[in-house]
């Protein structure tokens, strides 16, 4: 799932792309993709993009005249940006919007599954979307309190991924984070001491704005179907630990896979798979 620094450098390089672009008419052929009715997709028509931007993993699309798309790309989504239209056998568009210019702008998303989502609101009431209302502080690029977010009996993986208690964290960056600060993934938030929560902080920052980096070095438009995340330790059990050369290990919790170094984060520990009690409830 696109997370905070894959979204991000969504909303950067379509911001630098489209502002001030003309919309000659917006369409979804995804017809379960656009959640709302009014505003009409074509009160798009005629009017112009003036920002692209991110809130927690999801995509703002602000259009003159007090109208803006709110998109949620979920596991399989992209917005993308092409010189060209779609065929009119494209089956993996939602949504696509029709520049002046020639260029099209669609959201796209890639297997069988039809969660990704956009919905046109007027400005005023984009705030309070429940999508957005919901939202605790960006994980990026302030440092989001984390007092009340850590003073709860939950391990650290549930709790980073919480968009409510800091927004933009998934399953990925939270395994690279924890890495980084060499915390064990089911360390309980209230456990953590002074300068553990020091370390996770300063985790947070780091491995996100390292990402970020990354991307703006590699990433061009069109955005890739497959963006190249540059991830040390989520999806690389059984590899040598960069740090210590240890071998990374997996553990299954509900219904997700944790990657983490038993000797940079639990002193030693393989840590037993938690989905047992979820498959025999
Ligand atoms: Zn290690």
């Amino acid at each position: 799932m696109p997370e905070l620094p894959e979204v991000e450098i969504t909303a950067r390089l379509l911001d630098r792309a489209l502002r001030g672009a003309l919309i000659e008419s917006a369409l979804a052929p995804g017809i379960n993709a656009l959640k709302t009715i009014d505003p009409a997709l074509g009160e798009l028509q005629g009017r112009h993009i003036d920002a692209v931007r991110r809130r927690g993993k999801h995509l703002i699309v602000e259009v003159s005249g007090g109208l803006a798309l709110l998109v949620h790309l979920m596991n399989a989504g992209r917005l993308q940006l092409y010189d060209r239209r779609a065929g009119p056998r494209d089956r993996t568009s939602r949504l696509l919007v029709r520049i002046a210019d020639g260029r099209e702008l669609r959201l796209r998303e890639f297997g069988s599954k039809q969660a990704a989502w956009v919905k046109l609101l007027r400005a005023g009431a984009l705030e309070e979307d429940p999508a957005l209302a919901k939202l605790g502080p960006e994980a990026w690029p302030d440092a989001p309190p984390l007092e009340h977010v850590l003073d709860a009996p939950r391990p650290l993986h549930a709790l980073l991924r919480d968009q409510r208690a800091i927004a933009g964290i998934g399953r990925s960056w939270a395994d690279e984070i924890l890495w980084s600060a060499q915390l064990s993934p089911f360390k309980r938030g209230e456990d953590l001491d002074e300068e553990e929560r020091e370390r996770l902080a300063e985790a947070i920052q780091s491995t996100l704005a390292t990402a970020l980096a990354h991307y703006e070095e590699v990433v061009r438009l069109p955005i890739p179907d497959k963006l190249p995340m540059p991830l040390r330790v989520h999806r690389h059990e059984g590899e040598p630990c960069p740090r210590c050369a240890e071998t990374l290990r997996s553990v299954h919790f509900e219904d997700y896979v944790i990657a983490y170094c038993p000797a940079c984060q639990t002193e030693g520990r393989v840590l037993k798979d938690r989905r047992l009690s979820r498959l025999l409830r």
